[in-house]
């Protein structure tokens, strides 16, 4: 989970306060967040769905609000429901330094660490594990919670092979490779940007390709 940058033109579709996933919204919430779950940054497919930040049934008041739109998919608007109205707000937060994100392959488990003490960061994690992890021990994941991870580790396999093709034999396009996966509209980028942070000899050439969204 990383920053979002959200455009400032208001769809007008929510003006009018009667529906709040117009395709004017979609189409928006699409282009500004890349196609990308802003939960799980997976590409949301086809059950794509206008998420509120803040739960529609609690808090009433920003149904229509632009601000609290964003894009997901149904596996994550399920889980995340109404039970998570407090988590980081990814409009102005850098999650991905505010959550240390890495894949743990062996174990089969996704980590997230806090780098600080607050309550929206620890909510954060607690719906992030939830996500990544499955509702109950990873062993017994789900069988949709374990599909979701299976592809979760396709990507990030996949990236750690492009890391190490550059590190065994780093050259132009070894590096561009790199880069490439790291563009914003790829998957997973947070879990990526960590891999780069872990890795020195990795920051020093993709350091300021992790700080694409920082204001
Ligand atoms: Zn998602």
């Amino acid at each position: 989970m990383i920053r979002e940058v959200k455009s400032p033109n208001v769809p007008a579709s929510l003006s009018a306060c009667k529906e709040y996933d117009g395709q004017d919204v979609i189409s928006q919430l699409f282009a500004d967040h890349q196609g990308k779950c802003y939960l799980c940054e997976l590409k949301a497919k086809q059950h794509y769905e206008v998420e509120h930040l803040k739960s529609k049934e609690n808090f009433p008041a920003l149904k229509f609000e632009w601000s609290n739109l964003f894009l997901s998919d149904d596996y994550c608007n399920d889980k995340k429901g109404k039970r998570f109205d407090d988590i980081l707000n990814p409009n102005n937060n850098n999650i991905e330094d505010l959550i240390e994100q890495r894949i743990d392959s062996i174990n089969r488990k996704a980590l997230f660490q806090p780098t600080n003490t607050s309550n929206a960061t620890q909510k954060t994690i607690e719906l992030l594990n939830r996500l990544f992890n499955g509702t109950y021990a990873p062993k017994l994941r789900k069988r949709r919670e374990d599909e979701f991870y299976k592809e979760v580790e396709r990507i990030i396999n996949a990236f750690n092979v492009t890391a190490l093709q550059y590190l065994t034999n780093p050259n132009p396009q070894t590096e561009q490779l790199v880069r490439d996966e790291l563009s914003i509209d790829k998957e997973l980028l947070g879990f990526k940007y960590w891999i780069i942070k872990d890795n020195p000899q990795l920051l020093a050439v993709f350091g300021t390709d992790i700080k694409w969204n920082k204001t």
